[in-house]
């Protein structure tokens, strides 16, 4: 064969699957092979070095070589290289990881169940709630609530989780599926409204909405503290202190998708922590591992576990799980990951660099075509608007937050374009002058891009 005679870019193109990735991106520029990461920068196949400003996929928050996290790992592949969490054995590191994660765990007496993946610790989740309806003979019990614009994953469940428009070529969402407003105050408050007013809208539009299918059809509402990968929105004042008495009222409990904002993101542990919320359950990935093992978690709260718990009794066995759940150098990479972030000072400079990501945010959106920054701990959004005073978006086929992100990839930071925002959500181990280096590229994007586009 003669493929290596083909550059990386139409290698990669021949023969693999991008997820996510438009046909100009593949057929005119954008792609890149990456073989290796320098702290918070990937190093592509002609030598050239990007800062990473979404830690890959918002998981590498320790970027991409950190020493102690690449030890864990060899350390335990030496030690025991794979195993499960079936037929009652599982591997010491799990059972080490899982009392870690219920030491850290806002709640008292949580139980963890252990996936590959954000996706599928979501479904685990259902699955879990589904199989309670079932044990508990209350089988309608089946319904999920979650907010369009909200991210929970691209399997069956998870996606129908997930409130994007993409979902439908595929026939989804599968019924029982109920999408609420997305709690974008700058987009979706309407004209004279306040903050606190559109909260109270959304708090009513959830009591409504309970009312109209009946508490007793619901079996969990599922929310980011932070919306991410919809485009980094934040909830309005005082939502989740409007949401969360609604739900306890009606017996229906509150998951949180903590999987980019757990461990450290918003800038504490738990985005729940941050907002001021008790979960009955989270869901966990990503930051994890810190993205060096895939690895996902669904840990429940004790009312949930102790419900579950008294259901696999009854019913024998909990028929799920993966191969791979609970597999020991996850755990071992999970349990370092965790070390560096509470312990390690990951954390500290999340918080120690907050304002100073805050501030840049809020330079940038002096330019004359954003139209808003938002933003919680590390991980922020601009928004593109043709027209700042009406906030009338760009037309979308002038790609806007494409040609930014493109125009940043020439000069060596990687950005994310989603919809018409530009999202940054950069490792923790950020310093002063690689904050800058990132404010400094994408303002000059920015100035770039609006230029040609104004
Ligand atoms: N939940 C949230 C909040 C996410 O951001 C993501 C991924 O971005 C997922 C779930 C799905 O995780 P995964 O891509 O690991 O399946």
């Amino acid at each position: 064969s003669d493929h290596a005679t083909d550059s990386w870019e139409a290698r990669a193109a021949a023969h693999s699957f991008y997820g996510f990735t438009d046909m100009p991106t593949i057929h005119d520029r954008g792609t890149i092979v990456v073989t290796h990461g320098e702290g918070p920068y990937v190093v592509d196949t002609n030598g050239r070095r990007y800062l990473d400003a979404n830690s890959g996929l918002w998981n590498m928050v320790a970027g991409f070589d950190h020493p102690t996290l690449i030890e864990a790992a060899k350390a335990q592949y030496d030690r025991f290289p794979g195993y499960h969490a079936f037929f009652g054995r599982m591997s010491d590191q799990t059972v080490m990881l899982s009392e870690r994660l219920a030491d850290l765990a806002p709640f008292d007496g949580a139980r963890v169940f252990y996936t590959n993946s954000g996706s599928e610790a979501n479904d685990t989740l259902v699955k879990m709630l589904w199989f309670l309806a079932g044990a508990e003979r209350n089988p309608g019990r089946r319904k999920i609530l979650t907010r369009w614009g909200g991210y929970h994953g691209v399997t069956a469940v998870s996606a129908s989780m997930t409130g994007k428009p993409y979902n439908s070529i595929f026939g989804l969402p599968l019924s029982g599926f109920l999408h609420l407003t997305c709690p974008h105050y700058w987009r979706e408050g309407r004209e004279g409204e306040s903050e606190a007013d559109f909260t109270a809208r959304l708090a009513q539009e959830l009591e409504d909405t309970i009312a109209r299918e009946g508490a007793d059809t619901i079996a969990a509402f599922v929310a980011e503290p932070v919306i991410g990968a919809g485009g980094v929105i934040p909830p309005p004042e005082g939502y989740f202190q409007a949401v969360e008495p609604i739900l306890r009222r009606h017996g229906i409990p509150l998951v949180s998708d903590e999987v980019i904002c757990g461990f450290g993101r918003t800038g504490a542990v738990w985005g729940a922590e941050t907002y001021g919320f008790m979960p009955d359950a989270i869901i966990s990935s990503k930051a994890l591992t810190a993205g060096f093992f895939p690895m996902g978690a669904v840990i429940l709260g004790p009312d949930l576990a102790d419900r579950l718990g008294r259901a696999v009794e009854e019913i024998e066995e909990f028929p799920h799980g993966f191969t791979a759940s609970g597999h020991p150098v996850g755990c071992a990479v999970a349990l370092a990951a965790i070390d560096l972030i509470a312990d390690g000072g990951l954390l500290d400079n999340v918080r120690r660099q907050t304002p100073r990501f805050e501030a840049g945010l809020a330079a940038l959106a002096e330019h004359r075509n954003i139209g808003e920054w938002r933003g919680k701990g590390l991980m922020g959004a601009l928004e593109a608007v043709q027209n700042k005073a009406t906030r009338t978006p760009f037309a979308s086929d002038l790609s806007v937050s494409e040609r930014i992100a493109n125009t940043c990839t020439d000069h060596g930071l990687i950005c994310r374009p989603l919809g018409q925002s530009i999202v940054l959500c950069p490792p923790f181990t950020m310093t002063d002058a690689q904050m800058d280096e990132m404010f400094d590229k994408l303002s000059t994007a920015l100035d770039t891009v609006f230029a040609e586009v104004a």
